[in-house]
């Protein structure tokens, strides 16, 4: 028998097409956030300022910011965490992962559906994931959707209804490309999500996921790095080339995390491959 019960819970289970909102930003946010140098903190407290602005400022209910820097990063889990941070009632993850076997049209109209719902709620954030995924863009040819690129223009120019403010987090790791399309112009402003290059950093990183149980392996790979030519601080990193997108850097840890043998030295051997 069916009782009022088993109707409640299908109905919780009953999920919208394209995924809750807080669910999806939860998701790329799980492994947390490591605050390994400023820059971390700069760039979350910038998220945050430009959260406050759209929440208080009536002159700007539409804001737009660009998060670009190199693969892996940290862009995603950067403004998703800002969006999150924000508990606007409208938060929303808008990403190519979830659009896997879409037609260029079901994009549009999968795009499309998620700023018409915002224009419902008050205050609202969307993070547009991976702009160039999005576009379909790819650099042979080169080749991209014109019908998406024309949607996305027009969402980010596009004033929310009287009453309704907005802000969108774009993420990219080409912002050239981004440029030549015209699309650049689109944001208010731009922050540079920069990889990792100070020895500094990943001594902070390394501490955090205790990756080493005793101070000696630590050292020995730290001294490796160095060789490698991973700077001291964050301030004499121009001067280097070694870098590394925190996403590869806490593979890495985990793979090496799998053999209690020769850890330091198959961690700085992957960093070295990079
Ligand atoms: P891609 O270029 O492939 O889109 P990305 O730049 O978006 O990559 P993320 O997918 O955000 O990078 O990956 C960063 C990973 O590092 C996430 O798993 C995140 O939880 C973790 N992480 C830890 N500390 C930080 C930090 N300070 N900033 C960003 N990400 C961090
Ligand atoms: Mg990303």
């Amino acid at each position: 028998r069916v009782n009022r019960g088993d109707f409640m819970n299908a109905l919780d289970e009953v999920t919208p097409a394209f995924g809750v909102a807080k669910e999806e930003l939860e998701q790329v946010i799980q492994n947390g956030i490591i605050h390994y140098g400023p820059v971390v903190d700069e760039l979350l407290r910038s998220g945050e300022l430009f959260v406050d602005q759209v929440r208080v400022s009536t002159r700007t209910p539409l804001v737009t910011v660009l998060l670009h820097g190199p693969p892996g990063s940290g862009k995603t889990a950067l403004a998703a965490t800002i969006a999150q941070a924000s508990q606007y009632p409208f938060m929303k993850l808008l990403s190519p992962d979830s659009m896997v076997g879409f037609s260029e049209s079901q994009k549009v109209a999968a795009i499309s559906k998620v700023f018409a719902d915002s224009y419902k709620s008050p205050l609202s954030v969307i993070v547009v994931d991976n702009i160039e995924r999005l576009l379909e863009f790819t650099p042979i040819g080169p080749r991209f959707s014109n019908a998406i690129l024309q949607t996305l223009m027009v969402l980010f120019s596009r004033r929310p209804p009287k009453g309704r403010r907005l802000l969108i987090l774009a993420t990219t790791s080409i912002r050239p490309v981004l440029t030549d399309l015209g699309l650049s112009e689109s944001f208010d402003a731009d922050l540079r999500v920069p990889p990792i290059s100070s020895i500094s950093s990943i001594r902070h990183i390394l501490d955090e996921v205790e990756l080493f149980n005793n101070r000696s392996d630590a050292e020995r790979a730290v001294g490796l790095l160095r060789q490698a030519g991973f700077s001291e601080n964050e301030s004499d990193a121009m001067s280097s080339n070694a870098n590394i997108g925190i996403k590869k850097l806490l593979s890495y840890i985990e793979m090496a995390r799998q053999e209690p043998d020769g850890v330091a030295d198959r961690l700085v051997a992957s960093l070295m491959n990079i």
